[in-house]
């Protein structure tokens, strides 16, 4: 059986809606045996992440000795590959949400329609391949330089083009760049995250990563966590039904969670 838990979530001390203590209250309500917090942490690129990581940590701590016994509460934080951490977390996931152009521009893949258009436009000249070449070379990157626990949202470059409506998900090319970086970060150890969050958004209709990238991390040996990048505390299972019956499809046998006890990370049967 496959118990509730995210590990992948935002509060108001980023970009999230809601409190921790409310996203927590309401985690212990949909029956989560396991939450952990992922705020955006700092980055050298710009200060969009949680401001005050002491206070962040304090904040989490605080809730999980709320709900000690009842659902365990643990500190993580999504790492971009600009990011850094001044204080040890539980678990990290690692994430690539920016790309450089060759107009020199530091642009945001997962912000918008507007800039992902403008990124392929003016940062790649409308190469997508090369945008593809650019994003699932940093992720490789990024996994050497922060060594995540979590890879998250390993196909983030295709939030916009449900449809295919910027370029061809099942052109060979495109799907050969992004087998050939997942190849290279899989260690049998590290996680990777199936996110729900552009589900959720209204963006999406499958999750991250897409069908073949996750048969192909089960043919590697690779595991697979659950996370649906909440912003928003209503949506805290969103999509998770539909993401396992598409592990069973890709032909996992187990998924993992954030662990109800002491263990970080525990393995449920599919
Ligand atoms: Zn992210
Ligand atoms: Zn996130």
């Amino acid at each position: 059986m496959v118990k509730r838990s995210n590990c992948h979530t935002h509060s108001v001390l980023c970009d999230g809606k809601d409190t921790i203590g409310h996203m927590a209250r309401r985690a212990r309500e949909f029956g989560l045996v396991s939450l952990g917090f992922s705020g955006h942490g700092p980055q050298t690129n710009n200060s969009f992440g949680i401001r005050s990581e002491a206070e962040y940590a304090a904040e989490v701590r605080r809730v999980a000795a709320e709900h000690a016994g009842g659902m365990k509460v643990w500190l993580g934080i999504e790492q971009d590959y600009f990011g850094y951490c001044t204080i040890p977390y539980d678990y990290r996931l690692g994430a690539v949400h920016y790309l450089d152009g060759r107009d020199g521009v530091n642009h945001a893949v997962d912000h918008s329609e507007e800039c992902f258009e403008r990124m392929l436009r003016e940062g790649f000249g409308g190469d997508a391949l090369a945008m593809a070449r650019a994003y699932y070379g940093r992720v490789v990157e990024m996994c050497e330089k922060i060594r995540p626990d979590i890879v998250a949202h390993y196909d983030l470059i295709c939030k916009f083009n449900e449809g295919n409506r910027f370029f061809d998900e099942s052109d060979p090319a495109y799907m050969a760049v992004s087998l050939e970086a997942l190849e290279a970060i899989c260690d049998g150890n590290r996680l990777l995250e199936v996110n729900t969050g552009a589900i959720a958004r209204g963006r999406r209709t499958r999750p991250y990563p897409d069908f073949p990238q996750l048969a192909r991390w089960r043919e590697l040996g690779g595991r697979v966590i659950l996370g649906s990048d909440c912003h928003d505390a209503e949506k805290l299972l969103c999509g998770f039904d539909g993401a396992l019956e598409t592990l069973r499809r890709a032909g996992f046998r187990s998924v993992w969670r954030l662990g109800e006890g002491e263990a970080l990370f525990e393995e449920d049967a599919l």
